[in-house]
């Protein structure tokens, strides 16, 4: 299968589905990815062993300088962006500085673009460290992913590498105190000769369960769009994920589609 990596520190704008002008930015390493899960539909391929990777991460000042160069040359232009998008290859805030970057990210985008947002996608496994949690609770968009209701199926998705509990997970997303957006995306298929589907009554009752308990801004409900690392997944159709989100929208909760 293809593989979809990043290979500068920042890159774009590109016109994202869900954020508009997005300017990313690849916190990981450029050509490998980096992450603590290993999601059977990850546009970056299946994770590595750690210790068969040469990690280098970019430095806090390089990614400085180079974000305020950057967004000087896109300012007043058609590209300036409506989003600062940590993304890239892999888990962001894996990277040891993620909180002191945000804060920088914050200090230029005033100065530089005051009207982007800060978004950064992850999938949360790193919240228990506070400093984590803190920059997260600060960006404009802080998007951390659900991909089921039960551990079972979560397990069998995203495959963490560490140690996973639902339940901690829950009680970690309900400290934001509905300060977060939910993303989840929907699927079915086989991994590992296991059958994988978020889609079932059972599955997406639960899912509405935990979305009950983290109250969050609003929820993304989104399909595969690249190729996957798993050969064998379904994309979900529009018109399933469309009567998914309605489900979670007559909970008063906002939900968008991104088919
Ligand atoms: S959390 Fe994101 S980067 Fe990590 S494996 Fe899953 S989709 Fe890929």
């Amino acid at each position: 299968m293809p593989v979809f990596l990043f290979d500068d520190l920042i890159f774009g704008p590109v016109k994202s589905r869900r954020l508009g002008v997005s300017l990313g930015i690849n916190l990981l390493p450029t050509h490998s990815k980096l992450c603590s899960f290993n999601c059977v539909y990850c546009e970056c391929g299946w994770t590595k062993n750690r210790s068969s990777l040469k990690i280098k991460l970019p430095n806090r000042d390089d990614f400085k300088l180079l974000l305020v160069e950057k967004l000087k040359a896109l300012k007043g232009t058609p590209l300036e962006p409506d989003s600062i998008t940590f993304a890239g290859n892999g888990e962001p805030t894996l990277h040891p500085h993620f909180a002191e970057i945000i804060n920088d990210t914050i200090e230029l985008r005033n100065a530089f673009a005051p009207k982007a947002k800060i978004s950064v996608l992850s999938n949360g496994s790193m919240l228990n460290k506070q400093s984590v949690f803190e920059a997260l609770h600060k960006v404009d968009n802080n998007i951390l992913k659900l991909d089921g209701g039960t551990e079972e199926v979560i397990r069998n998705i995203n495959m963490p590498l560490k140690a996973f509990r639902l339940s901690e997970y829950i009680d970690q997303l309900k400290r934001f105190d509905g300060n977060l957006i939910i993303q989840s995306l929907f699927l079915r298929g086989t991994n590992n000769n296991k059958i994988i589907d978020n889609t079932t009554d059972f599955e997406i009752g639960a899912w509405l369960e935990k979305l009950q308990l983290i109250r969050p801004k609003s929820v993304m409900v989104y399909a595969i769009e690249r190729d996957t690392p798993a050969a064998n997944l379904v994309k979900i159709s529009e018109e399933e994920l469309e009567a998914i989100a309605q489900k979670v929208t007559a909970m008063g909760i906002d939900a968008s589609v991104f088919a």
